[in-house]
């Protein structure tokens, strides 16, 4: 009991410092804030923004185009996909509290057993034969509905149009793909990507950035030939991922099996590109943002929660400690069906004309970003006479913070001087403070994870000597400019070993 309590307390902890550090938190909280939205701050939007750079400079290759596209989408766009039908959770409706529940998710709670995949009705005979009554005031429940998750708006003064915002980001790469691929010359296989928000109207947002309602997705959408699928696979053939397989599921096993990429393709994994994008991800996971090999896995997505078009999914999950393991990205193989179904919808032909005319077909991960942040959070959270993070150099929000040793007028002139000599080379990821004694400063800098601190005293006002102190181990050491300037660029190398 006494360890459950420790790891619940770590959400809070982290959801405490991101609430102090202005770095993530609720939106309109001065009017009670609404739920599963939030605000990011100076350090959580820095946070973010490295990290979709890191995500472009690892993922992105040669034959890759990005597009930024519409949040609002026409009604068409979602008939087409079968959002305004299927993208329903099914609900239940206390008949007298009015509380509102997912009804899969209550009976799986109640009854220990997996509804994934079940009928409305299905359901509903579950809840009756069951008895299951509303676990706040122990009233009857209403009959089980579909609830659409999509937000629905409407577009222009007669609101005539009816429209939603997008509840992922890679319909509009769908629906671009024809002028993509012809203004671009792309030949197959290509990628369309793109990263921005999409919205759900998520029943229970919560979790802290494990449920929201507006979140960020960082999708890519590879276009290939079936028959020809021209994946450079080959450099990734001997690289071992962990995998929960179907198998273990079924007996409720959660043993992980570590399997090379060359025995799971034409096995479990239909496409080559999939295996692709698994092996990447695992590296980039791995030894970019340095999550533990033991918190993650792909989940092959058993068949009853597998869209009927995929040919196969494989969620990438990651544990979060008292929480559990949690989707951080989705791989998808959505076969030819989002082009088929646009061309059928909008009557516009998306076949393409290479050896033969055919539809292509599309390998999609989907990347959730404010988890993939939440996944670094827990990662990176360390303890000892101040809490702090410990993100990689280049995942933090700042790469060095600048200090007088004491508030002397010629230390801090110095300090300023020295802070205004890193700024030429490391640009906004500098900052200086003096507003504090150092003992302070250097404990505000270690929790929003700043990786180097340097302190200017009397000795460089003699020999430009400084300390740079290193935020891990607290160790400091006698540096001048130069040798800090290296040392920090080191920090920021990245290498990266494809055989895992
Ligand atoms: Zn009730």
């Amino acid at each position: 009991m006494l360890i459950v309590i420790k790891i619940m307390e770590s959400l809070e902890k982290i959801i405490n410092i991101c609430l102090r550090r202005g770095i993530i938190f609720p939106t309109a909280e001065i009017y009670g804030s609404i739920s599963g939205f939030y605000e990011f701050g100076e350090i959580g939007k820095r946070i973010k923004d490295k990290l979709i750079k890191i995500w472009k400079d690892f993922f992105v290759e040669e034959n890759f185009v990005e597009i930024e596209g519409s949040i609002i989408l026409p009604k068409d766009v979602l008939d087409a996909s079968g959002h305004t039908k299927s993208f329903v959770d099914p609900i239940t409706k206390c008949k007298k509290c009015q509380t509102i529940y997912r009804a899969d998710n209550l009976i799986e709670e109640k009854l220990n057993i997996k509804v994934e995949g079940k009928s409305i009705e299905e359901l509903n005979k579950i809840i009756k034969e069951k008895n299951i009554k509303c676990p706040k005031c122990g009233n009857e429940l209403e009959d089980v509905r579909e609830f659409n998750l999509m937000f629905k708006t409407s577009v222009g003064p007669l609101a005539k149009e009816e429209a939603y915002l997008r509840p992922e980001t890679a319909q509009n790469i769908f629906i671009s793909f024809k002028r993509i691929y012809k203004a671009y010359r792309k030949k197959l296989p290509f990628a369309i990507y793109q990263i921005g928000y999409s919205f759900r109207n998520e029943i229970s947002p919560r979790q802290f950035l494990i449920r929201l309602r507006f979140f960020t997705q960082a999708e890519i959408e590879m276009f290939f030939n079936p028959e020809n699928e021209n994946c450079p696979i080959e450099k990734y053939l001997e690289l071992e991922i962990p995998v929960l397989t179907r198998e273990e599921q079924r007996k409720g096993s959660n043993e992980i099996k570590w399997f090379k990429i060359k025995d799971l393709i034409g096995n479990v994994i239909k496409s080559k590109w999939q295996a692709y994008f698994l092996a990447k991800e695992f590296i980039f996971f791995t030894q970019v943002l340095k999550l533990s090999k033991d918190r993650l896995r792909f989940r092959h997505v058993l068949e009853e929660e597998t869209p009927f078009y995929s040919a196969g999914n494989f969620d990438l999950e990651y544990y979060f400690e008292g929480i559990g393991w949690k989707e951080i990205v989705g791989n998808a193989y959505r076969s030819d069906y989002d082009l088929s179904t646009h061309s059928k919808h909008s009557k516009e032909d998306l076949s393409i004309q290479e050896e033969k005319k055919f539809i292509p077909h599309v390998v999609e991960p989907s990347f959730g970003i404010e988890r993939i942040i939440l996944a670094l959070f827990f990662e990176n959270y360390r303890e000892r006479e101040w809490s702090y993070f410990s993100f990689p150099p280049y995942l933090s929000p700042y790469l060095v913070a600048v200090f007088p040793l004491v508030k002397k007028k010629e230390i801090i002139e110095k300090a300023e001087e020295t802070y205004k000599k890193f700024k030429e080379i490391f640009g906004r990821d500098i900052i200086f403070d003096s507003s504090d004694s150092i003992g302070k400063l250097y404990a505000r800098a270690d929790e929003i994870g700043i990786p180097f601190a340097i302190t200017i005293d009397y000795q460089t006002l003699k020999d430009n000597t400084f300390t740079i102190r290193y935020r891990d181990d607290k160790k400091q050491e006698r540096v001048n400019f130069e040798e800090s300037v290296k040392i920090i660029e080191n920090s920021l190398k990245i290498d990266v070993d494809i055989k895992g």
